[in-house]
C-alpha cells in the first residue's frame, strides 16, 4: 500500500526561486525512504509540502491515497495526527518555557478524543510519560526539566518521544542527526530504527549524508537543484547504472 505518493511537485517561492521542480516518488507502508542531497537542494521546501506547511504549484501530493490539497478542515485532523515530522534543531522544536513533560503531553491532549493507541496505553499523565521517555532510552526524571538542562542529544529524543506519541503513520525525519555530535547521531539513528520496527512507522529520512541515509533505508532517492536524479534500491547503490551524481555522492562518504 502507499503511504505517500508524490506525482510531479512544483514549488516556486515568491522571490521566483523554484525549490521543488517536477519531484515524483512513492512511498510505501512500512519502509523508511531515504532522501539525499546537498544543502540548499530543496529537501526541507518538499517536506513542508508534505505535510501541508506549504503549498504547492502545480502536481499532487497522496497521503494514504487521499489528495492532500483537498483535505478539509475535518478531514485536516486526522491528517495532521497521522503524518508528524522531526527537525533537524530540537532546540528550536521544543517551547524553552515549558517542561519536557508537558511538551511530550502536548500532541495527546490535541488529539486524545480520536486516538485509539495500541503501543503505549494512557493511564495518567506521569505514567504516558514515563513510557515515552522509556521508548526513547531516557531517563524518567527528565521529565520536570527545561529544554536548556537536557543535552541536544536528550532534546532530540524528546522531540521523537513526542512524534511517535500518537502513534502515526508516517514521520518526515528532516536532518534528524544533523545538529548532534557524532556518538549521539549513531544513537539516534539506532534509537530510529528499533522505533520503526517496533511501532511500525514509515519513514521518510532526509539528510544530506548519503552514508546515513544508506543506513537507514530500503529504497532511496537523489535530489540535486530541486529536482529528483535517481531512484533505486539501497542494495543497487554501487550500481553502474547509477546516476553521475548519485556516485559523485559515493566518492565523498
Ligand atoms: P535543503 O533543505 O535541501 O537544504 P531548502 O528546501 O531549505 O533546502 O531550500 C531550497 C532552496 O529554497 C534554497 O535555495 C533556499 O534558499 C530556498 N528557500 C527555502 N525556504 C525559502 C523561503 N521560505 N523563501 C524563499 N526561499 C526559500
Ligand atoms: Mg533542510
Amino acid at each position: 500500500m502507499s503511504m505517500l505518493t508524490v506525482e510531479n511537485v512544483k514549488k516556486t517561492y515568491k522571490d521566483g526561486h523554484t525549490a521543488v521542480s517536477n519531484v515524483s516518488f512513492e512511498l510505501k507502508k512500512g519502509e523508511c525512504l531515504g532522501l539525499v542531497g546537498e544543502s540548499g537542494c530543496g529537501k526541507s521546501t518538499l517536506a513542508r509540502c508534505l505535510l501541508r506547511i506549504e503549498s504547492i504549484d502545480s502536481g499532487a501530493i497522496y497521503f494514504k491515497e487521499q489528495a492532500i490539497e483537498q483535505l478539509n478542515e475535518r478531514q485536516l485532523r486526522p491528517f495532521r495526527k497521522n503524518i508528524q515530522i522531526v527537525f533537524q534543531n530540537p532546540t528550536a522544536a521544543l517551547n524553552p518555557k515549558l517542561k519536557i513533560k508537558d511538551s511530550l503531553l502536548d500532541p495527546y491532549i490535541q488529539y486524545q478524543n480520536e486516538l485509539t493507541l495500541t503501543h503505549f496505553s494512557y493511564s495518567s499523565k506521569d505514567a504516558f510519560v514515563k513510557q515515552l521517555l522509556e521508548a526513547v532510552s531516557l531517563p524518567a526524571h527528565l521529565a520536570n526539566r527545561y529544554p536548556h538542562e537536557i543535552s541536544g542529544g536528550q532534546r532530540q529524543r524528546v522531540t521523537i518521544a513526542r512524534a511517535i506519541s500518537i502513534e502515526p503513520d508516517l514521520i518526515v525525519l528532516d536532518e534528524p542527526t544533523a545538529s548532534l555530535d557524532v556518538i549521539s547521531q549513531g544513537e539516534v539513528l539506532n534509537l530510529l530504527k528499533e522505533l520503526q520496527t517496533t511501532l511500525q512507522l514509515s519513514y521518510l529520512f532526509i539528510s544530506h549524508d548519503l552514508a546515513a541515509v544508506s543506513q537507514m533505508s530500503q529504497r532511496i532517492i537523489v535530489m540535486k537543484n530541486g529536482k529528483l536524479l535517481d531512484q533505486f534500491s539501497q542494495t543497487d547503490l554501487f550500481d553502474e547504472e547509477r546516476h553521475p551524481y548519485t556516485k559523485e555522492l559515493i566518492s565523498i562518504f
